[in-house]
Formats: structure tokens, sequence, C-alpha cells
């Protein structure tokens, strides 16, 4: 860690660890809890290794409900100072990822970070008012073999609920491929994906809800197909703040002295972090597993980059173009914005080679 800086100014990414607890089958298999937590400190014990992050949750750490007013909560307050801001779940599939973002919402169920953006969001917006003008959208995309998909395309809403029950997710025929652009000024845009206008909590969770019913259901063959692709849920809150409020009987307009705001939050479940296993000759699914590392590498590479104060004093390269991740979230990752990487581990023996992959992955961001 760096000097002690003025109050804002935090270094841009941090890291946190949730430890979840052992599952079913790992306990019917007679699995050994083999992660220790280091009492009143976060820190991680593994074999031989250990590892100090900025938070750990689960097991012994931390209780998980206090992650969001830790970890994320500082990143919604941003967004209403017009900072971007990411938090990923990085781990092997299995590990909680997306038990931990809510990207597997449905029926109401509040567990997640994302449901509690959103109430936060939404008591933020209700507060303020009466100074202010908001907007909110958004989308939600998944990243599949380096190609962008759209999980609120309404054309695959509609197949979703026809009579069989398959959701197909197929383009609409002659749909061009959602293109990622960056505009003059460096804001990064998504063309061709859908971005849903929300005015309420309701309306927000539902899309939630039908991505994440796309995503489990989209899939056209046996495999998981969510646990190769990244998927990524973005809010964009735009606000018109009015700085100087009319005073009663005076209405010239230079008074309405206005203020625009448009930030953003990217909340992303990552493809899982596991080897890509090469199972016999099948070609494509080492393809797939190639990209999804390049993704994972990549993102890596960037976050080291922007952590090593050395480096970007020297002006080092960030390889944001080495995947359509990291280019998706150029302009929320690094500069001003806000970063949180959640590296989700299991607890169980068996799965302790990756586990110690994921710490290490996870230690190489701070
Ligand atoms: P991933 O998205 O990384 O593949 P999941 O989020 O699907 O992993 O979690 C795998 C299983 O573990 C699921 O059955 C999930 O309900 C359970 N699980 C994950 N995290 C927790 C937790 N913190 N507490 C209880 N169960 C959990
Ligand atoms: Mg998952």
């Amino acid at each position: 860690g760096g000097g002690g800086g003025g109050g804002g100014e935090d270094c841009c990414v941090k890291v946190a660890v949730h430890i979840r607890p052992l599952i079913g089958d790992e306990k019917l298999q007679g699995c050994k809890d083999c992660v220790t937590v280091v009492p009143g400190k976060p820190q991680v014990q593994i074999g031989t290794h250990s590892f100090t992050f900025d938070h750990v949750y689960g097991s012994t750490g931390t209780p998980s409900s206090s992650m969001f007013e830790e970890c994320v909560a500082p990143l919604v307050e941003g967004l209403f100072q017009g900072y971007n801001a990411t938090v990923l779940a990085y781990g092997q599939t299995g590990s909680g990822k997306t038990y931990t973002m809510g990207t597997g919402y449905k029926d109401g169920s509040q567990t997640g970070l994302i449901p509690q953006v959103m109430n936060s969001l939404f008591s933020k917006m209700e507060a303020l008012k009466q100074q202010t003008e908001f907007q909110l959208h958004v989308s939600f995309i998944e990243i599949l073999k380096e190609e962008v998909q759209d999980l609120l395309d309404p054309s695959s809403l509609s197949k979703s609920e026809n009579a069989n029950g398959h959701n197909g997710k197929v383009p609409a025929p002659g749909k061009p491929p959602i293109q990622i652009r960056e505009s003059s000024n460096g804001v990064i845009t998504l063309a061709g994906s859908t971005e849903v206008s929300v005015s309420s909590l309701k309306e927000m969770i539902a899309c939630l809800e039908q991505g994440s019913l796309s995503r489990a259901t989209g899939s056209t063959n046996m495999n998981n197909q969510s646990s190769r692709s990244h998927a990524i849920f973005t809010i964009t809150l735009e606000q018109m703040r009015r700085l100087n409020p009319l005073i009663p009987g005076n209405s010239s307009p230079e008074s309405l002295n206005e203020e625009y705001l448009c930030a953003k939050l990217h909340l992303v479940d990552l493809a899982g972090s596991e080897r890509a296993k090469r199972t016999g000759s099948d070609g494509l699914r080492f393809k797939e597993g190639v990209h999804i590392n390049r993704g994972l590498l990549a993102l890596g590479n960037v976050i080291s980059a922007l952590g090593d104060e050395k480096k970007r004093k020297e002006g080092v390269h960030v390889p944001y173009r080495d995947s359509k991740l990291t280019r998706l979230l150029q302009d929320s990752l690094g500069g001003n914005s806000r970063t949180v990487m959640i590296a989700c581990i299991s607890p169980a023996d068996i799965n302790a080679e990756e586990t110690l992959n994921t710490l290490k992955y996870a230690n190489r961001a701070r």
C-alpha cells in the first residue's frame, strides 16, 4: 500500500474473498474444509500459503451480509458523483459467483449484490428527487467465444414464452452483431444491444430476472454455457441536478443552473476460471476455452497494470484491447473509476488446487 492520500482517493482496485460454505454434494463426498481465515484479519490460509486481501467474507471471516455495505455501497455512492465502477466476481465454476452477484435471480430472492445495488439506488434517488432528475437504463449481455450476446433481446423473450418452453436465443435474422465502440472522449458503448429504460425497482428487477432466465435456458447443448461466458449487468445513471433551486417568484432563466452527470456500474459474473479441460477431440470446446482464458487473462493483466502504482506512473501500456471483456470495461476500470474484485472460493479440499489459483489471481490484482 502507498501513503495515506486524501479521503476520496482510494486505490483503484479493491479485492475481497468470498468463501462459501461446503455444499450438499461436497458434504456427501466427505470433503474437508481446507481454507482457514486468520481471526480478526482479512487473511486466508490454504496449505502453506497465506494471502491478505482488503476483506474476507464467509467461513469464520466477516459475515457475507456486510459485503454490500463495505465493498459495493461506496461504488453506488460514486455513481451519483459521476464515477463509473465495476464489480467483478471471479472464481472456478461452482465457487459462488452467480450466488454472490445475483445473476441467477428468480422469484424475488434477495441474495446477491445486484438486488442490493438496486434497492440502494432507488432509495438514494428517492431522497434526492427534489433537486435532481434521474434517468436509469440497464443492459444485460453475455460474452461467449469473444462474441457479445444480448440477454434482454425482446425477440428472445418471446421465444422463451412459446409453447414448448424453449428459448432458442438465436439472433433475429439479419440482426447485426453487437459491437463495442469507443467515442472520441473515451466513452465505451455497445452498439446493437438492448438498453431498457427503467423507472421503478420492479422494472429493474424484471430485467435482471429476464436476463438470468435467458442465460440459464439459452444453452443449445448439454454443456453449461454460463460457466464459459462472462455475464455483465450494466446500470447507467443519468442525472440533471438543479444547483440553484428556483427562488419563488424568480422565474428568470439565469437562475436555472443545471449540472448533467452520467455514470455506469458494471456488475460482472465472470466465466469459470478453471483451466479449460480438453475433452476428446472436440476442437470447438477447446476454442471456447481459449477465448475464455483470453478474457480472464487480459483482465488479470489490466488489473495488475492498474494496481501497480510504479508502472502507472511510468505510463506502462494497459492492455485493454486484448479481449472483448476488457475492451467493454475499459472506461470503467482504472482512471477515476472504482473497481472491486470478489474472488469466490469453495472451502472443500477437492477444490484446493483451483482455490489456490483463484487466490493467486486475486492477489495479483492488489
Ligand atoms: P458459480 O456461479 O461460481 O458457478 P454458484 O453461484 O452457482 O457458483 O454456486 C454453486 C452452488 O453453491 C449453488 O448451489 C449455490 O446456491 C451455492 N452457494 C454459493 N455460494 C453460497 C453461499 N455463500 N451460501 C450458500 N450457498 C452458496
Ligand atoms: Mg455461475
